[in-house]
């Protein structure tokens, strides 16, 4: 009998690392919150919609983990760094109420959601889709998953980025526009959220270019650290 057979091997899905765990999470869609901060809309020429959060997707292969040496990417000489809180989805979610929406909640991390601005900003200008600034290789940092029971509820924590040690981005999640019940609840009306979904929450003030050599803390109170040293251009 024929059986039909790759024509070459199916990617696997990236694994995220859980804190104090061996077991990993297999992401399988990265969800992006755009403008979720006031400050860092005003620092980018526009405001926050009040009305609507709005989104952009990253490919789940374009996933690094936290510690990893990445090459500055083609096509830009703009590489911005913005450093989010990421939460992972633990449930199947799908019109959920935000009153109910951290039940599917699995864990949070830290996460720096890289962008080629220059790509992005003239794409924006012209009314076109943001993917060759957004989702592009190597461009989702992630620290490790803390689980939602051990980190407890978002709150005041501080979220802050540094660039060899000098403090760039500085603010605290309750700065956030769109919270994380919200959010969840607004994106379950759009997609069937399941486990292996992260969200990327939006950056806060401070984001700016980064060049080759350049090393990249960023923290959250309570969650591991995410960090990434940016290489040489291939
Ligand atoms: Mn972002």
């Amino acid at each position: 009998m024929m059986t039909n057979s790759a024509l070459f091997p199916s990617p696997s899905w990236p694994q995220a690392a859980i804190k104090g765990e061996k077991n990993t999470y297999p992401v399988h869609r990265i969800f992006c919150v755009g403008r979720n901060y006031v400050e860092h809309a005003k620092e980018m020429g526009v405001e926050v919609d009040r009305e609507a959060a709005f989104y952009f997707l990253k490919s789940a292969l374009s996933l690094m983990p936290s510690g990893s040496t990445i090459a500055y990417p083609p096509g830009t000489s703009n590489y911005h760094y913005e450093m989010e809180l990421v939460l992972a989805i633990g449930a199947p979610a799908f019109r959920v109420n935000s009153a109910d929406a951290l039940n599917y909640v699995f864990g949070y991390a830290t996460g720096l959601d890289m962008t080629r601005r220059d790509l992005q900003l003239d794409a924006r200008s012209k009314g076109r889709p943001w993917d060759l600034g957004k989702d592009f290789e190597q461009s989702a940092v992630i620290g490790e998953i803390t689980r939602n029971d051990e980190f407890g509820p978002v709150g005041s924590q501080r979220i802050s980025l540094t660039v060899d040690g000098l403090t760039r981005q500085d603010a605290h999640l309750s700065d956030l526009v769109w919270s994380v019940p919200e959010i969840i609840a607004d994106l379950s009306r759009y997609y069937h959220l399941q486990p292996g979904d992260l969200i990327f929450t939006g950056t806060p003030a401070g984001v700016g270019a980064v060049e080759t050599g350049n090393v990249l803390v960023g923290e959250i109170d309570g969650l591991s650290p995410v960090s990434m040293t940016v290489g040489r251009p291939e």
